[in-house]
């Protein structure tokens, strides 16, 4: 037995952070690996884990206390061989990709909940008032929230760490991506106002852990977040047995966790191509994140959002790109006037996009995945890799929901209503499984509204409008009414929009293809819907969907004063060119 002292690990630039709780006293036994002490950053929460396993001697920090690198903790008596000063693993890494680190909590004792429901069914190893089926955004907001409202949640999760879909595989790993992405193009682009750097050395595995840190970071603060609200986090994957209780196989075995009122937030999975063989380098987006590699040759099937963000990432990375789209058009959905800019500069970048274009075969050989084209062009091309980003798929036929007496529609969506309710009253759903648009804002503003009404408060999911946004370059981002959509139903609207290249911010950045657009009641000048498509649309048009929640016209967004120059200013120009009152331009008078 030797005497170890346990120091800060490495905290990245992260200096003075306080410590938000200490999890262990005197005289604790403590596992390798399991938490010592939470800290918490401007930008996560992350716990500090213990290197070895033994007995806590001395406790040298209380919370509240700020540490640095390197600073004694505790000190622990263990059989482990003594490293003198040994610091604990860092906490990004503690949180891992599911190894013995990594992950959740194991199930707990199955000791019942107070006020557990007396129901005449398989007798459960666990109750709670409250479980939540999914740790994606929808799910850990609503376990999150809940337990905020003082009920005690059960959080069930299958992947080894918390997050779901948008952390780990979805929005966070593919905005790290396209922001490597994003400078590189922006510094080749400097070399016409003679700034010139090299041509980037790209490191992949080093690309890649960076991103897997983003993502560690951030699952590992979810899990600090959990249990500072002592929301019990079950691993393990669930599917229902009756209207009150799951069976949850875990990796210690089959496990019951009943329960009074259950969320379900089970999300969605990438849509897969019937025909396509099973070959690695056919991947979804899953496969496209992980960065493999860049490949020569890449095809992207699919022109929607994620294909060509992830179209975008590779292309910045060296790769031959094509994507193949079936519709006429790329961003199905988004008004063309929007996708236009995008368009030109994809079409810079990549090397083809065919429209109105259907993959008739494809077949895998050593040397290359062939691939056949019918429609603009017809032909057979050969790549290294394909990616197929067709779409996503609800989760709903895999839960075994008619258990519960759940419905689900055919296409795998569990119905709900205002209150995120399904058919059967104790029991809701949110997020990807509930319906288009499949966003994570839409997944944690619902999540939300189910964990307050089960809670008892009287709460309805009625925001306006979701915003849309692709995170291109240009970025596309569009809310509420969408001109295309105004035209199919007959909706009535006048249009004020403001090209930037006549905007001095947009001209510095020299990025002049810009445009914002906000569309109008023609009788109440209020806003029905916007959409932006330049750099950082995707932050402005937060504006545009605060005017139509609290009603705005074309005069509240006029003449609110916004910081010059900046981007943000176009919105305001937008809707004074709608009212006639831009001076930034000159617009003929409408006679
Ligand atoms: C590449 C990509 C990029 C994206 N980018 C964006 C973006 O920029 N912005 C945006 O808003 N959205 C984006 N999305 C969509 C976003 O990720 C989803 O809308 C969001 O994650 C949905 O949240 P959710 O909570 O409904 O479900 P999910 O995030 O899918 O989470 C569901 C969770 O439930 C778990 N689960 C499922 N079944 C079981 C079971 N039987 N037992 C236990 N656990 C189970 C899953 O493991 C998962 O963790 C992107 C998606 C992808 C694929």
């Amino acid at each position: 037995m030797s005497l170890i002292d346990v120091r800060v690990p490495q905290l990245g630039d992260f200096k003075n952070v306080p410590i938000v709780e200490v999890l262990v006293k005197v005289g604790q036994v403590v596992a390798v690996d399991e938490a010592l002490l939470t800290l918490e950053t401007d930008k996560a929460t992350m716990d500090v884990p213990s290197p070895v396993a033994g007995v806590i001697q001395e406790l040298v920090v209380v919370a509240g206390q700020k540490i640095n690198e390197n600073d004694l903790i505790l000190r622990l008596a263990s059989e482990a061989a003594a490293t003198p000063d040994r610091p604990a693993p860092s906490p990004a890494m503690a949180s891992g990709s599911g190894g013995a680190s990594g992950g959740v909590a194991p199930v707990a004792s199955p000791a019942p909940t107070a006020g557990a429901p007396t129901i005449n069914e398989v007798p459960a190893d666990q109750t709670f008032p409250l479980v939540v089926l999914g740790a994606g955004p929808g799910g850990y907001t609503a376990a999150f929230r809940a337990a905020d409202l003082g009920l005690k949640v059960g959080l069930i999760e299958r992947w080894p760490t918390l997050g779901g879909v948008c952390l780990n595989v979805g929005c966070i790993p593919s905005k790290a991506l396209l922001h490597a992405a994003k400078i590189i193009d922006e510094a080749d682009s400097l070399s016409q106002f003679g700034v010139k750097f090299q041509a980037p050395e790209i490191d992949l595995d080093k690309l890649r852990g960076w991103k897997d840190s983003v993502i560690a970071k951030l699952t590992q603060g979810l899990k600090g977040l959990a249990r500072q609200r002592k929301v019990e986090v079950i691993s393990g994957e669930a599917r229902f047995l009756s209207p009150h209780r799951l069976e949850v196989t875990t990796a210690a075995g089959k496990t019951i966790v009943g329960f009074e009122q259950c969320i379900i937030a089970a999300g969605s999975e990438p849509v897969s191509l019937p025909g396509y063989p099973a070959d690695p380098r056919i991947m979804n987006s899953t496969g496209a994140l992980a960065l493999a590699d860049a490949p020569k040759r890449l095809l992207v099937v699919g022109g929607g959002i994620i294909g060509l963000e992830m179209a975008s990432v590779y292309s910045a990375l060296g790769s031959e790109v094509t994507v193949v789209e079936l519709g006429p058009g790329i961003m199905p959905g988004c008004d063309r006037d929007l996708v236009k800019p995008l368009e030109k500069r994809l079409k810079q970048h990549l090397k083809a996009i065919h429209v109105g274009t259907k993959v008739i075969s494809v077949v895998a050989k050593p040397e290359a995945i062939d691939v056949v084209f019918e429609g603009t062009i017809n032909e057979t091309q050969s790549f290294d890799r394909v990616l197929v980003a067709v779409g996503r798929t609800p989760n709903g036929e895999r839960i075994n929901a008619h258990a519960a007496g759940v419905n689900v529609n055919p296409r795998g969506f569990v119905p709900v209503d205002r209150q995120q309710r399904t058919n059967v009253p104790h029991i809701f759903a949110i997020g990807d499984i509930v319906g288009q648009p499949m966003l994570a804002h839409k997944a944690t503003h619902e999540g939300k509204v189910a964990a307050e009404v089960a809670a008892g408060l009287k709460r309805f999911f009625d925001a306006k409008v979701i915003p849309s946004v692709a995170y291109t370059d240009p970025e596309i981002a569009w809310v509420g009414l969408t001109e295309t959509e105004a035209k199919a139903q007959g909706v009535a609207y006048e249009k004020g929009a403001f090209p930037w290249a006549a905007s001095g911010r947009s001209l510095a950045l020299n990025r002049d293809e810009g445009m914002t657009k906000v569309l109008f009641d023609p009788t109440t000048h209020r806003i029905l819907g916007a959409g932006i498509v330049g750099p950082n649309a995707g932050d402005l048009i937060a504006e545009a969907a605060l005017a139509i929640e609290m009603g705005a016209d074309a005069h509240d967004l006029g003449l609110t004063i916004h910081p010059h120059p900046t981007l943000s200013e176009t919105i305001a120009f937008a809707a004074e060119a709608f009212e006639g009152t831009l001076t930034d331009l000159y617009i003929p008078k409408k006679k």
